[in-house]
């Protein structure tokens, strides 16, 4: 089967299970696991961030940003499609108890005048808004970039209304990869940034919330309260270290396979594509000749995994897919699609 359901689904590597048999660990709620604290060091150091948490998920990390930057009756703004908010199991409202306002971005990015006309003035009336949620890459937006001008100006708005901004940078590595603007570029603009690690960087668990020093010390005692202070979580953190190490620069071949997926299918019948919207691992297409479920099904039969949704199917691109296996797989979506 060639798997391009997600880049979650990747397995640890020889080498990486090494590091991770190795980890020298300790008790981290106490503060004493040294692979632990060497990840979340090395990650702020990457990120240019004063301090930095680990935390079993990205959805986790994400929503303990949001508690730190909130209090229970604030308003958060967010994308309509955002991870944060229609991913993570209705957890602002249930963990943070804020009100989500929306933007409806064009791939999942929005401008500046969009987030100008979404906020309101300071009045009774109103909830108190505190925050700002930036996706880069956008997940449902097709992996799509935020331009790094598009993103300053969109910070500079929120800045001038007093509000906190949040980076959910679970693939920023790969906005990174694509564009050659550093993580800490990306990151330098915002208040908090999250980055994962069992995405496209292919370890096992994992994802890391930056910021300053004063407000990683508020989201610990938030992830202690939402159940994420781990003991000896190095044996994890190791493959995240070794992930970070290893993995970033090849990101590079899932995009580049992913456009090559992408150019292969563009002109078969009954679906709808433009490869040049694929900027890095995932191509996200249209089914018009049948309901996506059914597309998805007579993929699995030709060896080839892909989640449905809606109108669409995803396909993502990540260290387990070879160039070979992209090949396959622009072969057999000819097979099964030129069959109709
Ligand atoms: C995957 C993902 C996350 C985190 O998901 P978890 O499964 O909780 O680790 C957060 N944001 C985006 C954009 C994602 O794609």
């Amino acid at each position: 089967m060639i798997d391009l359901r997600s880049d979650t689904v990747t397995k640890p590597t020889e080498a990486m299970r090494r590091a991770m048999a190795n980890a020298v660990v300790g008790d981290d709620v106490f503060g004493e696991d040294p692979t632990v604290t060497a990840l979340e060091q090395k990650t702020a150091a990457l990120l240019d961030k004063e301090a930095a948490v680990y935390m079993p998920s990205g959805s986790m990390t994400n929503q303990v940003a949001v508690r730190t930057h909130t209090e229970p009756g604030d308003e958060i703004i967010l994308e309509a499609n955002a991870h944060v908010y229609y991913f993570e199991a209705g957890a602002p409202a249930a963990l943070s108890g804020v009100m989500c306002r929306l933007i409806q971005g064009k791939r999942g990015i929005y401008t500046a005048d969009d987030l100008r006309s979404v906020l309101h003035p300071t009045n009774v009336h109103f909830p108190v808004t505190k925050l700002v949620c930036i996706e880069n890459t956008h997940n449902l937006g097709g992996g799509s970039i935020w331009p790094i001008g598009q993103m300053a100006e969109v910070v500079r708005v929120a800045r001038e209304a007093g509000l906190k901004i949040h980076l959910d940078g679970a693939r920023l590595w790969n906005a990174s990869v694509a564009t050659g603007v550093p993580e800490r570029e990306y990151a330098g603009l915002v208040d908090s940034v999250s980055v994962c690690f069992s995405k496209g960087l292919g370890a096992p668990v994992g994802s890391v919330l930056a910021g300053t020093e004063a407000f990683i010390q508020r989201a610990r005692r938030f992830r202690k309260q939402f159940g994420g202070g781990m003991r000896q979580a190095g044996i994890i953190a190791a493959a995240a270290l070794y992930a970070l190490e290893n993995n970033r620069g090849r990101l590079a071949d899932d995009h580049a396979n992913a456009r090559l997926f992408a150019e292969g299918i563009a002109d078969l019948p009954g679906i709808e594509i433009d490869p040049a919207t694929v900027q890095t691992n995932m191509v996200f297409f249209r089914v018009t000749s049948m309901p996506a479920q059914e597309l998805s099904d007579k993929m699995k039969q030709a060896g080839i995994l892909a989640l449905p949704r809606g109108d669409r199917i995803r396909a993502v691109f990540h260290l387990e897919i070879t160039r070979e296996d992209t090949q396959a797989a622009v072969k057999a979506m000819r097979v099964t699609l030129q069959k109709f």
